[in-house]
């Protein structure tokens, strides 16, 4: 019998490719979604990549009543990966409450439905934003975390703590944070992909709308910056070798494989890229004009960072595998097929 696994947020951009490389891997999956940041559509998407249907059930997690709710439904569940949470740096300075009660009160939820109903597994959508700006570059997993520059940030490392302190109390309950560098990119089916809301935040999705004309122009946020060509560096990671990570840590978690019952792991390339090198490289492989100009840098940016990942190679037995310029073109191919180009 196939292993059913509860993926929240698996309707948004990482959680749908996720549930793909879950349903490629044999596992069952039952989507819990509030659709406030995606569509319900695509579930139809899913199964038309996968030729199954997802289970799906629009459901708020921070509120404990449909949280309560939805474990009572499903008895089969052995895992959750939880993806369910608001994004927006920018947002979350504007609206801290919403972000520190969404994005904790929903893992809170979880973790006491997970006791309550013997659910044994999770693991967790962190970020390398807990990272800051790191003294030591590439960043291991034992670089220090810093303060989070924004609630939304702030949100990741409470987060990982809350894990961290119920897996100490409850020991029979194993917890894997993944802490994502920059995820980019789309299915090669261009099916699913980055559904941003209103102008995106960031850099690819607006290199991709504006490559498609939507926008005048691509603002480069500063190149003044110590680095080579003077732009910000981050390691961007394929979508799908990103999902993939998610996969091997589920199998690790049900197999008992991990090495202790709260493990974090670095989800990375482990190359840095600059800002200019990416449109430079976009521009390369697709052919495309893409209008840039320099500005200010943006506030609450890091000058840089990327990841030692030979961690998590060693200890998930993963590692990412497509290349910056496959997994730009994948991305551009998702924007025209979106805009009917
Ligand atoms: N960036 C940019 N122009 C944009 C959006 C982003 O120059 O319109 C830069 C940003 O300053 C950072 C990098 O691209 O150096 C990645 O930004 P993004 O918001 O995608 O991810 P972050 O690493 O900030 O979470």
């Amino acid at each position: 019998m196939s292993k059913q696994i509860l993926v929240t947020g698996g309707t948004g951009y990482i959680g749908s490719h996720t549930v793909v490389e879950l349903q490629k891997s044999g596992f069952e999956v039952v989507i819990a979604d509030n659709l406030s940041n995606s569509k319900a559509e695509v579930v139809d998407s899913i199964k038309e990549i996968t030729g199954i249907e997802p289970q799906f059930e629009k459901t708020d997690l921070s509120i404990k009543d449909q949280s309560d709710a939805l474990f009572n439904k499903y008895k089969k569940i052995e895992a959750v990966i939880h993806f369910a949470a608001y994004k927006a740096v920018g947002e979350s300075v504007e609206r801290p409450l919403e972000y520190y009660n969404n994005n904790i009160n929903s893992l809170i939820n979880i973790l006491s439905n997970m006791r309550e109903h013997n659910i044994t597994n999770m693991v967790f959508s962190s970020s390398c934003t807990v990272y800051g700006q790191p003294d030591k570059l590439p960043v291991t997993e034992k670089t220090p975390r810093k303060e989070a520059e924004s609630p939304y940030g702030n949100t990741k490392a409470i987060c990982e703590d809350i894990m961290r302190d119920f897996c100490k109390a409850n020991t029979n309950i194993k917890c894997i944070a993944l802490r994502y560098f920059n995820p980019i990119g789309a299915h090669e089916s261009a099916l699913i992909g980055e559904l941003p809301v209103g102008v995106p935040n960031n850099l690819v999705p607006f290199i991709t709308q504006t490559a498609a004309g939507i926008r005048k122009e691509l603002s480069i946020f500063g190149d003044d910056y110590n680095t080579p060509d003077g732009t910000a560096i981050r390691d961007y990671i394929n979508v799908t070798d990103l999902s993939r990570a998610h996969v091997v840590s589920i199998d690790r978690l049900i197999k008992n494989r991990n090495k202790n019952n709260y493990e974090y792991f670095n989800v990375g390339t482990g190359n840095g890229l600059s800002v200019m090198e990416l449109v430079k490289t976009f521009i390369k492989v697709t052919g495309v004009k893409l209008p840039y100009k320099i500005v200010e840098r943006r506030e609450g940016d890091i000058e840089k960072i990327w990841a030692d990942t030979s961690y998590a190679n060693k200890e998930l037995g993963w590692e990412a595998t497509k290349t910056t310029e496959e997994t730009l073109l994948s991305a551009w191919k998702w924007e025209k097929k979106i805009r009917s180009l």
